[in-house]
């Protein structure tokens, strides 16, 4: 056993659905824009440029079921997206070979500070300040693709106290599975315990606290998360 000079951090890991197991993380991985209508509404042009991806902390993966409204902020948005867990990775990776690589598929939230996200895009500053803060990231368990297969159409959808908020279909996404596991390992080398959130449908909109988000993707089930 190595001997660390200060407490080991806690290791990151959320659950399978239907064991006790856990799946351990190593990186989190977001892909921007991979819906046309979303692009659009953040008033970008939906043409299929290349991909961009920025990263969250493994530690803001949040299975908890609560948000805490974060700090420095009067501006949280929700962002419904599906999860793609590694179970294996490499460099150049194939794109008929790329789902060979996936464990598993989830629910996920990018919940965005989306003010400080605004000004850090008008001052062409680094994102992390608006994504990648505590708990920015909710998810559920994961499901296993022996479970699911590897979904790539079905109903996407956010509902806050209710109301829906979020809507589309998994068969929206501009850059699917494959392509972004093909492409981010064109660029990092992926390996087993890596999770890509794969963008968010149009709807985004702030959150406020007390509020009850609901999401579901079919044949991923849903999650409940508080804004506490
Ligand atoms: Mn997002």
């Amino acid at each position: 056993m190595p001997q660390f000079v200060i407490e080991q951090p806690p290791a990151v890991a959320i659950p399978v659905a239907g064991t006790k197991a856990l799946f351990p993380v190593r990186r989190v991985y977001c892909i921007g824009r991979n819906y046309a209508a979303h692009a659009i509404e953040m008033g970008h042009d939906p043409d299929r440029e290349p991909p961009f991806f920025f990263q969250k902390n493994p530690d803001n993966l949040n299975p908890s079921g609560e948000f805490p409204y974060p700090p420095k902020t009067s501006d949280v948005h929700h962002e419904v997206e599906m999860a793609v867990a590694l179970k294996s990775g490499g460099r150049n990776i194939a794109l008929d070979d790329a789902l060979n690589h996936v464990f598993g598929y989830g629910l996920a939230l990018d919940m965005t500070r989306r003010d400080l996200q605004g000004e850090a895009k008008k001052l062409g500053r680094p994102w992390e300040i608006g994504k990648a803060f505590e708990q920015s990231a909710p998810v559920g368990p994961l499901h296993p693709v022996s479970e699911v297969g590897h979904p790539d159409s079905g109903r996407v959808e956010l509902r806050i106290n209710g109301q829906v908020r979020q809507e589309g279909d998994l068969n929206q996404m501009i850059w699917k599975v494959p392509e972004m596991i093909s492409y981010l390992s064109e660029y990092f080398e992926l390996a087993a315990g890596d999770i890509i959130l794969s963008g968010t449908p149009s709807g985004v909109r702030a959150v406020t606290k007390g509020d009850v988000i609901e999401v579901s993707i079919e044949s991923l089930g849903s999650m409940t998360v508080k804004v506490v």
